[in-house]
This record gives structure tokens, sequence and C-alpha cells, in this order.
């Protein structure tokens, strides 16, 4: 026999279980050590034997609880109704015998929340509708022969006793609950983080991207500014696989990413589009500004020395919005520009008006 909680459940309090393993292991040590202590009082000082069997049978059955659970913690429910059922049968013997004195009724505020606890709301409720009704339907009775009780020091302590125990017990199911709620609040953002986030290169994915493009859109049409997004392609990126394996390029991926962000202002959403593609949202920003962002990009991308010493090249395509347009045009026309800018032997930018310019007829 050990203090130690049973141990084969997952132990940490992130199990749904771990909390309440830990409520009924408390309240069993606590009741099998307050009715061995009140038994021996009872049987030394009161000499009220009977009183004295009464409270050791309790912590005796208390002890057989503890050990049922530690050989077997899975049996966690078993072991919380044969709890919640010792509990109602000592509060209806304490009431039957304390006859109303000492504000014995009191201690029946507990048994919902510890009810509650254990055995979750369904059972919870009905078994303290039961436990509490029927006592009080009992006290209704039985108080009609009952003799005046005076408020004794003893009543006053009994009380602080029960509001002690009340608050403990309050003070558990408010932690439980507030454990889960932050559990769950951190997994919904790491979920949240895992759905939006490219697991290579740490930028947004292409799902972001998308939402980003209609945010941008949206206010674009709404307020009359200016909006554009750029495409950026790694040049000859399979040489760079072929020449020095996969693992280097997805090396180079991660160090073209630092830098692409270094280059951009965090109002703009940067994101991998695919592949070795990636897109710049940039709100508020008119196609020549664009187009001055993108030449700055792309010679920070040649300037910069990457892993092993390899330099690589970028080609980009601008484009930005006309009235009419939504996402999948104004990204096209930015597909097309980069289109043109690798025709044009890469390491180039090209925006949709040198497309306009390139397509109309010469004069
Ligand atoms: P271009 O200049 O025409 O864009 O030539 P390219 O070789 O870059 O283009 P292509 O479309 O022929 O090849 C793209 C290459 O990008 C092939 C593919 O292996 C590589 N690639 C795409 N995604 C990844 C990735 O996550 N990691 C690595 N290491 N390589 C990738
Ligand atoms: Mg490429
Ligand atoms: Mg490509």
């Amino acid at each position: 026999m050990s203090f130690r909680m049973p141990s084969n459940l997952n132990n940490t309090p992130q199990d749904p279980l771990y909390r309440r393993v830990q409520f009924l292991w408390a309240l069993l040590w606590v009741m099998f050590i307050t009715f061995l202590v009140l038994g021996s009082l009872n049987y030394a000082i009161n000499k009220v034997e009977w009183v004295a069997f009464m409270h050791w049978g309790t912590s005796l059955l208390n002890l057989v609880l503890i050990y049922w659970h530690r050989r077997a913690p899975h049996h966690v429910l078993w072991v919380s109704w044969a709890v919640v059922v010792t509990c109602a049968l000592v509060l209806f013997a304490y009431i039957v015998v304390m006859e109303g004195h000492d504000y014995s009724l009191f201690w029946l505020a507990l048994y919902p929340p510890v009810a509650f606890f254990l055995l979750g709301r369904r059972w919870g409720h009905i078994l303290s509708s039961l436990v509490v009704g029927g006592n009080l339907i009992y006290v209704a009775y039985a108080s009609q022969t009952w003799q005046p009780a005076p408020f004794t020091v003893h009543a006053l302590l009994n009380i602080v006793i029960a509001l002690a125990a009340l608050f403990a017990v309050l003070r558990h199911i408010e932690k439980t609950r507030s454990e889960a709620f932050h559990h769950l609040q951190d997994h919904s953002e790491r979920l949240e983080y895992i759905a939006i986030t490219d697991p290579l290169t740490g930028l947004v994915n292409r799902s972001r991207l998308d939402q980003a493009l209609s945010r941008g859109l949206q206010r674009a049409k709404r307020e009359q500014k200016a909006f554009a997004v750029i495409l950026l392609d790694i040049d000859h990126f399979k040489r760079v696989n072929d020449t020095y394996g996969h693992q280097v390029g997805d090396r180079i991926l991660i160090e073209l990413a630092q830098l692409l962000r270094s280059n951009t202002r965090g109002s703009d959403t940067l994101g991998r589009w695919g592949g070795e593609e990636f897109l710049l949202v940039a709100e508020s920003c008119s196609r020549q500004q664009a187009k001055v962002l993108a030449e700055k990009i792309r010679h920070a991308v040649a300037a910069f020395i990457f892993h092993a010493d390899i330099r690589i090249t970028i080609s980009i395509g601008v484009a930005s919005f006309h009235a009419g347009d939504d996402e999948s045009t104004l990204v096209r026309r930015a597909d097309e520009a980069l289109y043109t800018a690798k025709a044009n032997g890469r390491n180039c930018t090209v925006t949709e008006l040198d497309l306009e310019i390139q397509k109309s007829p010469a004069v």
C-alpha cells in the first residue's frame, strides 16, 4: 500500500481522468484517517462504543476502497460510485444520529459537488437530488420529535470544517475546469497553426494565402485601395536537387523563406504557393510599388550565398488589382507574367503591364 495514486493511468494533468483520480484518492484517504481518529476518540474519551465501531467500520470500508482502487486503477468509475454511495450513507447516518445538533445538515451542501465531479452531470444530478431530497424529507418528519438544538462552539466548528471542505472541493473542481480549458485552447491554437503553416519553411501555406487573397480583394474593392500579388519561382531548382540532393534543396528553400521574410513588411502575407514557388500578397501596394519590391527581393536573392556556397536566382511575376478581379484572375495574370519572365531568360521581374506591351501589336 502506498500513498501514490494508481499509476497505470496516464498520470499527467492533461489526462481527463487525472484530476478525478486525484480527488478520489484524496477523499478516500481523508475519510479513512478522519473516521479512524473519530472512532478512536469516541472509544477512548467519549466511551460510546457503538459510535466508535461505526466510525471504524467506515474507516475500514475506505481502506478496502483504497485497496480496490490500487489493485484495479481502471475501475475509477466503480470506485467513484462506491465512494458516492458511502458518502450518502455516512451523511444520512450522521444526520439521523445528530438529530439537528451541531448544524449537522450543513454537510449536505458538500454532497452535490462531490457527486457531480465524480459521476458526471447526469448521475451527479440524480444522486444529488435523491440524497439531498431524501435527507430533507427525513428531517421534515423526524424533526417533529427532535429537541431544540443550541448554537454551540461545536456547531461553529462543524460549520467551519464543512465550509473548508467545500472550499477545497470547489477549488479542485475549478482547477480541473481551467486546466482542461487551457489544454484545449493550446491544442486548438496548435491545430490552427498546423492548418495554416507550411511545415518545411514555416511560412503560411496555400490555404492561408487563399484567405489573404480573398480578404485583400474584398478590402481593395471596398476601400478602392491598390492591391498587388508577387509570384516568385526559383530558377532551375531541379538542377540544385539533382546536383546536391533533395536535402540540400530543402535547406535552400528554408533559407530562401527566411530571406524573403526579412525583405517583406509584416502587413504583407508571404507564403509557400507550392514546390519552389512563393506568393507575396501585398495590400495597399500599387503595381509600380510591387515591381520595386519584387526587384529588391530578386537582387537580394541573387546576392545571397546559400548553404554549401550555392547561389540561386528567382523569376518573378507581378499583378495588381483591376476592377472585376477575383482571386483566380489576379493570380492567373501573375502566373502569366512569371511564365514570361522564365521565357525571357529567368532572373527577372515581369509585370502584367509588360505583358500588355508584349501582346499589343507593333505599330
Ligand atoms: P524553372 O526555372 O523552369 O522553374 O526550373 P525548375 O527546375 O525550378 O522547375 P521545375 O518545375 O522543372 O522543377 C521544380 C523542382 O522543384 C523539382 C522539384 O524536385 C523541386 N521541388 C519542389 N518542391 C520541393 C521541395 O519541397 N524540396 C526540394 N528539395 N525540392 C522541391
Ligand atoms: Mg522553378
Ligand atoms: Mg515552379
